[in-house]
């Protein structure tokens, strides 16, 4: 970074630092199965970009379930259980260049690295644990703080403030996501967003929610790092 410019990076995870394509609604999937015997697809609902509780209240809405905390933490501890073994066998893996990324940004001084992201805690532990990147952020705002992914940018000020004794300004914080919604979450802060067309939004798509810049993938770093400047 140039001068004493400090800067944080707000990271999404699915779509973005990995697909877990496959592991994500099959480990959904299932725990619905298990836990309340219904079959139903996750493409059934609009679930990219929502946090995992509201993935869970609109399976249980869109069922005739009660839609209540109880059934929905019941539902996510079965997904929990069920995903590991789903990261396994379906083989899920960071995005082309994110490891490249996040080692060049963990060695730069200035550059600060947490999460921001739909998936409860342990769910995020889970799948950036099986892709080996977990050291690499100093703190997440998760689900499990609020329902209403919009709370989770403020809630993520908030850790840096308590976390890492920083006050960011909205200029200082980069907000990289794969969905509108990581758009309109980035944007609620006034931070940059970085839309990156690696999760189920094209560039096109990403384009029209008026990001501070849209990406093709990060498997060219430049792309961000122009992005961000030096
Ligand atoms: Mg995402």
């Amino acid at each position: 970074m140039e001068g004493n410019r400090e800067i944080l990076l707000l990271w999404d995870i699915d779509g973005t630092l990995l697909s877990a394509e496959g592991a994500g609604p099959q480990a959904f999937e299932r725990a619905l199965w298990l836990q309340f015997g219904e079959r139903i697809q996750l493409s059934s609902i609009d679930w990219p970009g929502s946090t995992d509780f509201a993935i869970a209240y609109a399976l249980l809405e869109k069922l005739g379930w009660e839609v209540n905390r109880k059934n929905a933490r019941n539902l996510l501890d079965s997904y929990l259980e069920e995903l590991p073994g789903l990261l396994e066998s379906t083989r899920t893996k960071a995005n082309p260049g994110v490891l490249e990324l996040l080692e060049v940004f963990d060695r730069e001084s200035g550059v600060y690295q947490a999460l921001l992201t739909g998936n409860i805690q342990r769910g995020s532990q889970l799948k950036l644990g099986h892709i080996g990147v977990e050291h690499y952020f100093l703190f997440g705002a998760y689900a499990d703080y609020s329902d209403h992914r919009n709370d989770l940018g403020f809630h993520a000020l908030d850790l840096a403030r308590k976390r890492l004794g920083k006050d960011f300004s909205g200029d200082q914080v980069y907000v990289i996501g794969d969905t509108p919604k990581d758009i309109e979450c980035g944007k609620h802060i006034g931070a940059h967003t970085v839309a990156v067309a690696t999760g189920h939004h094209s560039v096109k798509e990403l384009a029209k929610h008026q990001p501070s810049v849209v990406l093709e993938s990060l498997a060219d770093p430049r792309g961000l790092r122009a992005y961000i400047g030096d």
